[in-house]
Order: C-alpha cells, then structure tokens, then sequence
C-alpha cells in the first residue's frame, strides 16, 4: 500500500528573501512574499488532498476480495490519517493567510519577539519564536512523559 508522501510538510518552490539593509521586519513586501509561500503550498496540499481522496476510491474499488481486506482497511487508516494531517495543514495555512491579511503575521504569540525570515520561510505557519517552541515541546515532553 503506498504511502502519501510528506513532501508538503513544508513549502517549496520561492526565492529566499533578501531583506535590505534597515528594512522593516514585516512590511508590505515581506507579507506579501509569505502570502506567495503560504498560496502555493497550500495549493500543493489540495492537489494532495484530491489525489488522497481518489486514492481511497480507488481502492474501495478494487479490494472486492474479502482477503484483501485487512491489508485495505491498513491503508485506509493510514491514507484517513494523512488526511486528517492535510486538513489540519490547511486549516492551520488558511489562519496563517488571515494573520497576514490583518497585518498580524511573523511575531511570537507568547513573547511578542520577531520570529525571523529565515524560520518563517522554513516554517511559514510558526506562532512562536525559537525559544518558546523549545520551552513548549519540553512543557510537552515533560507532561506526556
Ligand atoms: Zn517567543
């Protein structure tokens, strides 16, 4: 059963931004360059999305021997899950974009610090800078550990 593969966990496909010298950290130009990133990987995931879906179709189709049914329903579960990670990225890009909109985008929700062009181009859908997203997966480890 073929795995989706998690290449749209991250976006692809932009120039890296070359801010210059003393320029505003989020002006127009900078959001308008994430609004580009956050557009194209989320038209990636909803490519992914269709393909995932008929994907369980297909399969639904073809599995009409009861033999093959447990090795099916493993594959439905996997390819549900990958969906439900697509929706969840989507949803979470389709936040992003309103941040954006509302002038609102690339500060840190629990600190207020600027999160950085490079991360935000390796992490588009950040919330928090550096510091809290480590502070909050040792939070996290130490809650389900
Ligand atoms: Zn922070």
């Amino acid at each position: 059963m073929p795995v989706a593969e998690q290449k749209t966990e991250a976006p692809k496909r932009f120039t890296p931004y070359e801010p210059a010298p003393g320029e505003e950290y989020m002006n127009d130009k900078q959001l308008e360059h994430f609004r580009q990133i956050l557009l194209g990987w989320k038209q990636d995931l909803m490519e992914e999305v269709d393909r995932t879906v008929r994907h369980l179709q297909e399969d639904a189709n073809n599995y009409a021997d009861p033999a093959d049914r447990a090795t099916q329903e493993e594959g439905f579960s996997l390819e549900l899950r990958t969906r439900d990670r697509e929706r969840k990225l989507l949803k979470k890009i389709n936040e992003t974009l309103e941040k954006i909109d509302e002038d609102d985008y690339g500060f840190c929700e629990a600190c207020g610090v600027e999160i950085g062009i490079r991360r935000l181009e390796a992490r588009p859908t950040a919330t928090l800078c550096v510091d809290c997203k480590t502070l909050a997966e040792l939070k996290e480890k130490q809650l389900g550990g």
